[in-house]
Order: C-alpha cells, then structure tokens, then sequence
C-alpha cells in the first residue's frame, strides 16, 4: 500500500489520509477523478488527464482550487514520496466537507486526493491468450441524463454491469446505449477489428473519452491502420476478427470470448498484438508537456 498520500496540499502517511464522512464525495459521489499512469518516471499523458479532470470538474460546477501546473507539481512530490517510477495514480476531486442534504452550497473548500501505488489489473496469462467477457443488460448512463464524458466520483451505473460480468464468471461486461449501440466496457473503451480495419464506438455514442483510446487511435494511424469510429451492435462484436479494450489501469487487454462466442479463432489477433507492441513502446518514450516543464 502507498505509504504518503497527498491531501490537500500535505503528504500524509497513508494511515492519517481521510476523508470526512460529510464530505459530499461520500455522502453523493459528488466530485470527479483521474487514474493516470507514470512509466520509468514519467507520467503518461499528463498534460490530457489534467484537461479532462478540469473539464469534468467545470461540467459539475466544482472549482479546482489548484491550477494544472499545481497539480502536476503534486503528482511528482507523491509519487516521489512512495520512491516509485512505475505507478498508478488516483486523482480525486471532490465537492468538499458539508452538511447532510445535497446542495453543493454546503461545501465550502473541494477535497483533493492523490495516491500513487502500483496496479496489476489483469495476469500475464490475460495478455498473452486474451480473456472472455460479456455484454451486459444494464445501459450506459445516457448523454441527456449526466454526460459520461465526465469522469465522476458515481460509477454505480458500471457497477451493475460488473455485477453481471462477475455472475457470468468473466471480467468485463460490455455496456449498450438506449438505442442499443455499444457502448463500452465498465472501466475500458473497446475496439473491434475486421478485415484489418479498426473500428470503436463514437464518442456521440455515450462513452467517455478515454486516453488510451486516442493513444490507440494515433497509433493505429502511424502504422497505417485506418480507424473508423461508427456505431457497433452486437452483430459486429460477434463476427469480428479481433476485440480488445484499452485503458489507462488494463493498457490494452486482448478479447477472445464475448457472449461465449469465441472472437475469431478465438486467439489473440495480429492487428492488437501490434497495437500491443507500439503501445508499450510508446510510454516509454519521452514526450513533451509543457505542464510537467512548468511552462
Ligand atoms: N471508460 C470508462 C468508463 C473508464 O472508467 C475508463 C478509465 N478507466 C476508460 C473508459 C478508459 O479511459 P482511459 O484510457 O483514459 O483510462
């Protein structure tokens, strides 16, 4: 476990970092987050995470009382104070110490978290021979109700359809929209390939932006992969060649089971071993971020 948390501005040991039980973060999942990833000591996309925590947090009316270069300044003392160069990083805002009932006028200062430990989501054995999921019966939150561009402090909606995954017996669950269309995964974007073409739900689908999907999607450029973001239904998870879901925790994770049919022949394919490979070599490559230079 990490032994220094950073809380409000001050590293605490681990066993002192908590949270009041009137913050609005417990009582109404109230705040939004980041998971980030640091490699070789450098974290991975910064400049990103950053954005879309202060684009999450301006959605929700919630002030980051710190400023992005604050922040970034904040996840190196962490991560620094743990003596890790390969971690995962939590970065958690929420509306603050308040009062019993839900208005956000109860909460005078936000909460700001950040824990930096090491994640080991799947086993090696689930990257080198893919692993099985399902599709869930529980829909993706929908656009008009609260947007899941926003990347919230409530994931009860992913909850329940991890709770199929978990009855099935498998580790992810795929959501629908309420039109049907694919969503993603509880925790993952997902990406199908057929004929050697890739292709991921829209993000007018309902989905959240993630990061490591846009790292796929330029990579996938790079090496001349074309790329289609267009609306998939089940059919098109069905008869694909190849699945893999990608995230900042999963990196990208090989599909080889959806709904108990195999995908393909039902082994990792060639398009996501070499996304695979370009992936890895691609956070360990120095990038620039002018907010990690302090500029
Ligand atoms: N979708 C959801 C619902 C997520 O929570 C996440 C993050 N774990 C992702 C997709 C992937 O986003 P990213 O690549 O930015 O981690």
């Amino acid at each position: 476990m990490a032994k220094r948390i950073w809380l409000d501005g001050k590293l605490v040991d681990s066993q002192q970092a908590c949270i009041h039980v009137f913050d609005h973060g417990v009582l109404y999942g109230d705040g939004v987050f980041e998971g980030l990833r640091q490699y070789a000591g450098r974290v991975f996309k910064l400049d990103e995470h950053l954005r879309r925590l202060f684009d999450s947090a301006k959605s929700i009316r919630l002030p980051i009382p710190y400023s992005r270069e604050q922040l970034a300044q904040a996840i190196n003392e962490t991560t620094a104070a743990n003596e890790l160069t390969d971690s995962y990083i939590r970065l958690v805002v929420t509306r603050g110490l308040g009062a019993l009932g839900i208005s956000p006028l109860n909460c005078a200062k936000p909460t700001v978290v950040i824990i930096a430990d090491t994640i080991k989501m799947y086993s090696e054995e689930t990257y080198r021979s893919g692993m099985a999921i399902i599709t869930a019966s529980t829909i993706r939150t929908s656009p008009a109700a609260l947007s899941p561009k926003i990347k919230s402090l409530n994931y009860l909606n992913n909850i329940m359809a991890k709770w199929e995954a978990i009855d099935a017996g498998v580790s992810e669950a795929v959501m629908l929209n309420q039109h049907g269309y694919v969503c993603e995964c509880t925790a993952d974007n997902i990406f199908i390939v057929r004929d050697g073409v890739v292709f991921t739900p829209p993000e007018e689908s309902g989905i959240l932006l993630g990061i490591t999907r846009g790292t796929v999607i330029e990579l996938a450029a790079r090496n001349e992969i074309q790329v289609r973001q267009v609306n998939l239904t089940r059919h098109d998870l069905y008869t694909a060649d190849e699945c893999f879901l990608t995230g900042t925790g999963a990196e990208i994770v090989p599909v080889t089971s959806i709904d108990r049919r195999a995908v393909g022949d039902g082994y990792v394919g060639p398009v996501t071993r070499l996304l695979t490979d370009a992936f890895r070599q691609e956070v360990r490559t120095p990038a620039a971020s002018p907010i990690a230079a302090g500029v």
